[in-house]
């Protein structure tokens, strides 16, 4: 795995400083010996391993200097686990809460796009809202088996490239918890930008690393992560869509709602007592309720001018 990464350190994904930019931000911790198929899984249970982090100076984002190849990323996620279709629901239902606003705005209701789109539930969310056309793009293939058999139509499997569409043909593009997995979120962004029509919009949900929850967690804080390429803070994520020709650009910190057997996976504590007791939860009445917390998720947006 140490052996798979770039000789060269890439440039910061969001502005494009140097190395001369570049402080230290997390150290390497990865072990090999615990890689697995579910470290690149949706929703896992946390491992704290990351790669080695450098923070860019001139715009705040955090980022793996020697990343490894896409090839290796697309490789990963297409043969990674997946045991989260029910979080998968539960996640889409706190997206499309957080959406209203950002569709009021929205006049255009023809075809979305959602690139990451798992077991496709917040596309089904979308379908709910008026979209059309729904599509989306998922690298894992257990993820598509685990989606329900109507919402596979809409799903692409593979990692998501311009080519496989056609230019200013959406009025929605989304990606969420996504954009810290890419090796050039920048490009991603300028690609949908391409993709969609004038007027459409693009929206993103990113961990702020800068987050309360996150800050006092620190190095125990679930967003340190092996599958993470960059973490964003609220002003770099927003900043990103300025850099790639969005207009008003704007966000909102939101809750999310989850069991409380998949709220305790991110708790920091001995693997041993977590097992014991979300296997006392599981199934237990208390299981049935939903929790709401505010653990940094962001979703940003930006407009395509006229
Ligand atoms: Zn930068």
């Amino acid at each position: 795995m140490k052996n798979e990464s770039a000789g060269i350190a890439r440039l910061c994904p969001l502005c494009g400083a140097g190395s001369d930019q570049a402080e230290p931000f997390l150290s390497d911790t990865r072990d090999e010996s615990r890689v697995s198929a579910s470290s690149f899984a949706s929703r896992k249970v946390p491992e704290y391993m990351s790669h080695a982090m450098v923070r860019c100076r001139s715009c705040d984002l955090a980022y793996v200097d020697r990343p490894p190849s896409v090839a290796s990323l697309a490789a990963s996620y297409h043969e990674a686990d997946y045991d989260s279709a029910e979080e998968a629901e539960d996640a889409a239902d706190a997206y499309a809460r957080a959406l209203q606003p950002v569709l009021r705005l929205l006049k255009g209701r023809g075809a979305a796009l959602e690139i990451g789109t798992g077991t496709a539930a917040f596309l089904e969310k979308l379908g709910e809202s008026g979209f059309a056309k729904l599509v989306g793009v998922e690298p894992s293939r257990a993820a598509i088996a685990a989606a329900p058999a109507h919402r596979q139509p809409w799903i692409r499997e593979g990692i998501f490239e311009e080519k496989d569409f056609e230019s200013e043909s959406f009025d929605l593009i989304c990606c969420f918890m996504t954009l810290e997995h890419v090796q050039d979120p920048g490009a991603l962004i300028a690609s949908a930008h391409h993709l969609l029509k004038p007027g459409g919009v693009f929206v993103a949900v990113t961990h702020d690393r800068r987050a309360l929850l996150n800050r006092l967690l620190g190095r125990r804080s679930p967003i340190v992560d092996i599958e993470h390429m960059q973490l964003f803070s609220a002003e770099s994520s927003r900043r990103l869509l300025q850099h790639n020709g969005y207009e008003a650009v704007d966000g909102v910190s939101f809750w999310n709602r989850y069991r409380p057997s998949y709220w305790l996976r991110l708790v920091p504590m001995p693997d041993g007592l977590k097992g014991a007791l979300s296997r006392m939860l599981r199934g237990s009445w208390l299981d049935r309720r939903r929790l709401s917390a505010n653990v940094g998720n962001f979703m940003s947006w930006g407009f395509k001018p006229h």
